[in-house]
């Protein structure tokens, strides 16, 4: 599949699903607290949606039995939400969303404190949003998607933390998965060149310790392989002649 390039009439299509997947990650965010299930997060994402006359598009996307992906601490992405998951005090939960408007995807994910958090968990989640706006500050016609890579890169291991390899960013629009690529990671100059037209999830997964990741047995959460936090933020980003702009941004 080549890079699909959108006018600005399929961006103002996709600003619109991007909304939406902006105002369900708000709506989850309301509900987190102590004690509410994953199940419920993935609720209340899943009822916002359909209330928008949207479609959830992780539902049953290869499978997946939830709305919304809901990982907790270690969990770094794609963590199932369930009845059984009780949110602690202490916890950090990410919570990724899509959206699918009038044909075209959004894709957003946030990382939030469940009450108070430890002082690392803090500076994780900050410097993780901190490693996304130096990697959209590159999402510049003519730049290259190593130049976004790296500098996401720097931003997390300047800090002592590192990224996830085997997860990237991704095209994102009538499909949820697009070319190209986009690697947490990568060498300034490098990689394929960013156009105009260009709408692409950047989505930066940060660990408090090592790199490594595995998979487990339910054959979806990807936990960090030592145990250590991660946390994860994205936006679905449009490159356009006056610079990128953030679709799946409705403030915090
Ligand atoms: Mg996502
Ligand atoms: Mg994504």
């Amino acid at each position: 599949m080549a890079i699909i390039l959108k006018t600005a009439e399929q961006i103002r299509l996709m600003r619109e699903a991007g909304r939406i997947t902006g105002e369900a990650i708000l709506k989850a965010r309301d509900v987190i607290r102590p004690g509410v299930s994953t199940w419920e997060v993935d609720r209340v994402i899943h009822d916002y949606i359909v209330k928008c006359g949207a479609k959830p598009s992780f539902l049953g996307y290869a499978g997946f039995p939830g709305s919304a992906c809901v990982s907790v601490n270690s969990e770094v992405i794609h963590g199932i939400p369930s009845r059984k998951r009780i949110l602690e005090e202490g916890d950090l939960v990410k919570v990724d969303v899509g959206a699918l408007y009038r044909g075209y995807h959004g894709d957003s994910a946030k990382t939030f404190a469940v009450g108070r958090v430890s002082a690392e968990a803090t500076r994780l989640m900050e410097r993780t949003k901190e490693c996304f706006y130096r990697g959209v500050a590159k999402a510049i016609a003519g730049n290259r998607i190593g130049d976004v890579g790296h500098a996401v890169q720097a931003c997390a291991e300047e800090a002592g933390f590192s990224v996830v390899r085997e997860y990237v960013g991704h095209g994102v629009g009538s499909h949820l998965h697009e070319e190209p690529d986009v690697p947490n990671y990568g060498t300034e100059g490098r990689g394929c060149r960013l156009y105009a037209g260009m709408t692409i999830a950047i989505e930066p997964m940060v660990n408090a310790g090592g790199a490594g990741v595995r998979v487990l047995p339910d054959g979806w959460t990807v936990v960090t392989s030592d145990g250590r936090l991660s946390a994860h933020y994205e936006h679905t980003v449009a490159i356009t002649d006056d610079g990128p702009v953030l679709l799946t941004d409705v403030g915090e």
